[in-house]
């Protein structure tokens, strides 16, 4: 606890935060990409062992254009917040619309780890957290846009949370951490057995069982009904909502990571405000 240097960590953090938020954007357009060529390059591989490697594609290469008229953005137009502002939402060159999303991503993710220096000061916690934070957020967009929750992403944090249980960064003990992973891995794997076995359908993927053995890590399993009770009514209530709409996508499939990501963040928020009884 750094309480004392609260305000600086807010400021210090929000800006980091910012820019992150920058290289989040870029994350969660890329990586799901980055992962269908894999596939296609293995299958290619498989069929044709001697086919020519598809040109480089990563997060660095190549680099940022406007997807519109394929200018690259340069540095300038590349600032988060500031250049949207400046540029008003347009292109420089074709003045095509930016997507809302780019400056959106990038005000969550200083918000967030504004908050995270706010509570945990600047501190290895507050810096742990934002990690957390930074990886949710991204998780919640790229399963919404593709339904893929990258085990790039969401293992990493796993092992940032146990490991911050044993750092204390968590507030949690590592028993609460270890058997949360453990039993939010398996809560999700037996509901989707047993809706499996019932049904014949697949409610969900692997992708939420890691997900919530995650939050199990970061939260404890004391942690894992109110997550599973919070998700599951806001899932519920969006999804109706998107069916009488009409805004529900092919198969009726929706996401669940988006909803396990907010009953999350809301977590965050509810141990940070000390509404939770203290585990430890
Ligand atoms: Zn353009």
């Amino acid at each position: 606890m750094a309480a004392d240097f609260g305000d600086a960590g807010l400021l210090l953090l929000a800006l980091l935060g910012l820019l992150v938020g920058s290289f989040l954007n870029v994350l969660i357009y890329r990586l799901p990409k980055m992962m269908e060529l894999q596939w296609a390059a293995e299958l290619a591989q498989a069929s044709e062992p001697n086919s020519a490697p598809a040109a480089p594609f990563n997060l660095w290469v190549p680099r940022s254009n406007c997807p519109h008229c394929g200018t690259a953005i340069a540095w300038y137009d590349n600032m988060p917040l500031l250049s949207y502002a400046l540029l008003r939402g347009r292109c420089r060159h074709c003045q095509a619309p930016i997507s809302l999303r780019y400056p959106l991503v990038e005000l969550s993710s200083a918000l967030l780890f504004g908050f995270c220096g706010w509570h945990w000061g600047i501190s290895m916690a507050a810096l742990a957290w934002c990690v957390l934070s930074a990886a949710l957020l991204s998780l919640a967009l790229i399963d919404w846009d593709t339904t893929l929750l990258p085990d790039a992403i969401v293992l990493p944090v796993l092992w940032l949370g146990l490991i911050g249980a044993s750092m204390r960064w968590t507030g949690i003990t590592l028993e609460a951490a270890l058997w949360g992973a453990v039993a939010g891995y398996l809560a999700l794997w037996s509901i989707f057995w047993a809706f499996k076995l019932v049904t014949g359908k697949e409610g969900m993927g692997y992708g939420d069982f890691k997900l919530l053995a995650c939050l199990g890590a970061w939260f404890g399993w004391q942690a894992l009904v109110p997550i599973l009770l919070m998700s599951s009514v806001i899932g519920a209530v969006v999804g109706i909502l998107l069916k009488i709409k009409g805004g529900l996508r092919e198969g009726g499939v929706m996401p669940f990571g988006p909803f396990l990501v907010g009953a999350g963040l809301v977590t965050m928020f509810w141990d940070a405000a000390g509404l939770a009884p203290i585990i430890s």
